[in-house]
């Protein structure tokens, strides 16, 4: 620890990507760490579920080559050599058929969109690459922005059904700053953790045990208070009865959840987000010759089909497929609410659509997970609804996804932006 810091003790709350990462850093610089945890395991979005006796993430995910915080803290904790990165095939499935749509030669030669929309489609999507800053984009409207030079035919059958799928009712509302983050971080070759990313938030909850740090499972934190900047962060579990006392607290929920535990009332200008809904479904066959295959179709009931098989191998679970089905929704959608088996039964004639030669039978096993706060919506001018990590209490710090901004939320930014929030929270300045 530099000479001069003070040995803290510090509170965080969650332990998914962020939280975890918070705590190690802190726990390496000697402070006294504690983690509350709600849920009784550790990953929170990234956690995993197990499939043939290995770890797999409850919603799918990859990195991308450029995630150099994940890479730094893999390198770290002796798991570098785990982490690889592929060409993978993606697609689009519109009005009942597959189309190749990975490369640019692949999306210049999209038989669905006129020529002279392909052309504006692939010089739009320069122009964002190239882009460097995303500033004259932010109070621009997505789709507007893509009508206009992304072409009418390429917004109709790529950028809406994607916008709409991810941002459901509030699509018509996205910024194009979204779009310029999508397009211009995006890199071609994909990358995944061999065995599973839950390999990486068992390492750090190891190292953060080793270090003299606790992580408390099934907690739910009730409220957060201070009476002033010398007394001490109380935080209290939900029966009311547990309270600990702590010198400084790191929050790492949705900002709803925040507000509530310090008592803060909703700001005007307020981030919404998306729940997201995922089944990973263990099949005999595989389903698609894809990895990541977007269904552009609007009346079917989910979005994508990830085959996670294409980024491990059927291998890694004893020869099984292991194809993803999500959706981002809202929390009151039946496909939120509803019993999974029942939704199961009912999507599978639009599997059949994609895979005529699928047959319910192919189904091993399923698994289903949901999450309420998966994605926050980004709005035009949103960097000024992006909540700050000061709270109105001194001694409470705060991280969260809809930080994330302008690129999409992921692993790599909750590791940068917890190891950033941990440096706050103990009074380092920038
Ligand atoms: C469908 C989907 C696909 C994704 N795909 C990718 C991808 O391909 N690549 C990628 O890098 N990232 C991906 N992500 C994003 C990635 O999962 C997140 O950015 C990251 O996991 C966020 O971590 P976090 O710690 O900030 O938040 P969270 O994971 O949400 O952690 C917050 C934790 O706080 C806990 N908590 C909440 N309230 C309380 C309370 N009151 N008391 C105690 N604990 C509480 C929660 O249980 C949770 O564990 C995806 C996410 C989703 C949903």
């Amino acid at each position: 620890m530099p000479q001069k810091q003070k040995k803290l003790n510090v509170a965080v709350i969650g332990a998914g990507a962020m939280g975890l990462s918070a705590a190690y850093k802190l726990a390496k610089e000697g402070h006294d760490v504690t983690i509350f945890e709600r849920a009784s395991e550790i990953g929170g979005l990234a956690g995993s579920l197990e499939v043939q006796g290995a770890k797999l993430e409850r919603f799918y995910h990859h990195s991308f080559a450029t995630d150099r915080a994940l890479q730094g803290l893999a390198a770290e904790l002796g798991l570098g050599d785990k982490l690889y990165y592929k060409g993978l095939t993606t697609g689009i499935f519109y009005k009942g058929k597959q189309y190749n749509f990975g490369t640019p030669l692949e999306m210049m030669m999209f038989p669905p969109v006129p020529l002279l929309d392909r052309i504006k489609f692939g010089v739009s999507s320069a122009y964002m690459r190239f882009l460097r800053d995303y500033a004259p984009l932010e109070s621009v409207n997505a789709l507007e922005w893509s009508r206009k030079y992304a072409g009418k035919k390429s917004t109709e059958v790529i950028w809406e059904p994607l916008l709409r799928s991810k941002f459901g009712r509030y699509a018509d509302e996205t910024s194009a700053a979204w779009l310029w983050g999508r397009v211009h971080f995006r890199t071609f070759k994909l990358g995944y953790m061999q065995d599973g990313f839950d390999q990486l938030y068992t390492a750090l909850a190891d190292k953060i045990t080793e270090l003299g740090g606790r992580i408390l499972f099934e907690q739910n934190i009730k409220s957060i208070t201070q009476e002033s900047a010398k007394k001490p962060v109380v935080i209290r579990m939900e029966n009311g009865r547990k309270k600990y006392e702590f010198d400084r607290a790191i929050v790492t929920t949705s900002l709803p959840i925040l507000n509530q535990l310090i008592g803060a009332p909703a700001p005007k200008k307020q981030p919404k987000y998306l729940a997201a809904s995922c089944f990973v479904l263990e099949l005999k066959e595989s389903l698609v010759p894809y990895y990541w295959l977007s269904v552009n179709d609007t009346d079917f009931p989910f979005l994508v089909v990830v085959e996670q098989t294409r980024l491990s191998s059927t291998a890694d679970y004893k020869g099984r497929h292991v194809v993803y089905v999500g959706n981002y929704l809202e929390t009151d959608d039946r496909r939120y609410t509803e019993d999974p088996k029942k939704l199961l039964n009912e999507w599978i004639p639009y599997l059949q659509k994609i895979n005529p030669k699928f047959k319910k039978s192919d189904i091993l096993k399923w698994h289903f997970s949901k999450a309420p706060f998966a994605q926050a919506v980004i709005t035009p001018d949103y960097s000024k609804s992006i909540p700050p990590h000061k709270t109105k209490l001194p001694g409470v710090w705060f991280g969260t996804l809809s930080q994330f901004y302008p690129e999409d939320r992921s692993q790599d930014y909750a590791i940068r932006i917890g190891q950033k929030v941990a440096d706050l929270a103990v009074g380092k300045k920038f």
